[in-house]
């Protein structure tokens, strides 16, 4: 029997074979849909010599031009608009790493999937019309605040919106209202919990989960995490402003990976560099479809996020199918005596070194003799003595090479040293330009 006894928003399929004849029906429409009312999808398609006919099984995507973020900017400020301007209810945006930030825009329908998509994440995570939702991030142009919110009043459940950092309102809800759910990201949770120690109040609280979205964390910060909130489950929710925004996907009580609402979009791996596809269970860019998305359908988009497909079932039951975590963003590698570096490793290799806390930063120099050296700077956990430096320091370095094939430094600070934040924690720190 499945785990998500209480489906409500689930959808209504019980096999890939009836996902995959949703997917077909969606990716049908959603070609349709664009050649005939997007400009910038009309003449794209017409370039790549396709029209919405020649669709005929699932396979065919791969035929279809990809879409990247270079577009967004370039037909700012409404891109890839496939309906008119009175059906446009609403914008958000996200900030352009280079140049113009990408405005997205969405219909009353779109809006209504979307929300539909994060109550599924609530119900996946367990969540009843009893639960009272703490949400600690951000509101306003970004998708964030007001995705956990709609959602949770889709599920009916309670909201408490208060948006990030005030954290002496955050403590003091968490007491009063008996929040049972605190939606962050894992800096912002992190934050929180050291907090709740400080002010000694992990006795009063009634904080059973955390669902955490938008920030990369590492293993020891999740440990960290449920440590100080005294909670039992930790829930990873993707999701980016281009489709529709977070809420696109949860981790179910298993916690095997990221099951992922394939009858709203498709998700295909592929490789950064040829952009063929990958076999499931190989890391590349996540490359998204969407299936009914109006205002701004997206065909074949190119994230920038890494992960890989999960390729057997999820043990819960439940036929939604996996991906893994977020393991980083192709635009963080960076490149430190000509070896490819993503963040997330670096994660996955202090996570596993139990004297330190889950806070780093990683600086990068370019020395006199013209060589790159980097530095990883961490905190010894509360109870290490500081004659244990040397020791630790000589693990880093050697963990570090062993796994990445890379020569690191390491510094060894107090704990608490570091910043801590109440959005996304820097910590690369390059100063070779
Ligand atoms: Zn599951």
């Amino acid at each position: 029997m499945a785990d998500d006894m209480n489906r409500t928003f689930m959808p209504n399929v019980d096999s890939p074979e009836e996902l995959q004849a949703l997917q077909l029906e969606g990716l049908r429409w959603t070609l349709r849909h664009s050649y005939e009312n997007s400009p910038f999808y009309r003449k794209r398609l017409q370039e790549a010599g396709i029209s919405p006919d020649d669709l005929r099984s699932l396979e065919d995507l791969v035929r279809l031009p990809f879409t990247t973020a270079e577009d967004l900017q370039e037909d700012y400020p409404f891109p890839l608009r496939a309906v008119p301007f009175d059906e446009i209810v609403r914008i958000h945006a996200s900030s352009g790493t280079t140049g113009k930030r990408k405005v997205l825009c969405y219909t009353q329908r779109d809006l209504a999937d979307w929300a539909h998509m994060f109550a599924r994440c609530y119900e996946m995570a367990g969540l009843s019309q009893q639960d009272r939702v703490q949400i600690a991030v951000g509101y306003g142009l970004w998708t964030a605040g007001v995705g956990f919110q709609l959602g949770c009043e889709k599920l009916g459940a309670m909201a408490v919106p208060i948006g990030p950092g005030n954290m002496a309102m955050q403590c003091e809800l968490l007491v009063d209202l008996q929040s049972t759910v605190f939606c962050a990201t894992a800096s912002m949770a992190l934050l929180m919990g050291e907090e709740v120690q400080r002010r000694n109040l992990q006795d009063r609280l009634a904080l059973k989960k955390v669902i955490m979205g938008a920030e990369r964390h590492s293993e020891s910060m999740d440990r960290r995490i449920k440590e100080l909130l005294g909670v039992e489950h930790l829930f990873d929710i993707p999701g980016l402003t281009e489709l529709y925004g977070p809420g696109t996907g949860l981790d179910c009580g298993r916690h095997e990976g990221i099951h992922y609402w394939a009858d709203y979009y498709i998700l295909e791996i592929i490789d950064p560099d040829t952009l063929e596809p990958v076999p499931p269970g190989q890391m590349g860019e996540m490359v998204v479809t969407t299936l009914r998305k109006e205002a701004a359908p997206l065909i074949r988009y190119r994230t920038r996020d890494l992960t890989r497909l999960l390729p057997q079932p999820c043990s819960c039951g439940n036929p939604l199918p996996l991906h893994d975590r977020i393991l980083g963003r192709s635009d963080d590698m960076f490149i430190v005596r000509a070896v490819n570096i993503y963040p997330g490793q670096i994660d996955h290799v202090l996570s596993q070194i139990p004297e330190i806390g889950s806070e780093y930063q990683v600086h990068l120099e370019r020395k006199q003799d013209g060589r790159d050296y980097m530095t990883i700077r961490v905190e010894r956990r509360l109870g290490i003595g500081t004659e244990q430096n040397e020791t630790i320091a000589r693990r880093i370095t050697r963990d570090l090479r062993g796994r990445l094939l890379v020569s690191a430094d390491a510094e060894i600070l107090d704990q608490g040293t570091l910043p801590r934040t109440e959005r996304k924690s820097k910590r690369v720190f390059d100063h070779r330009k």
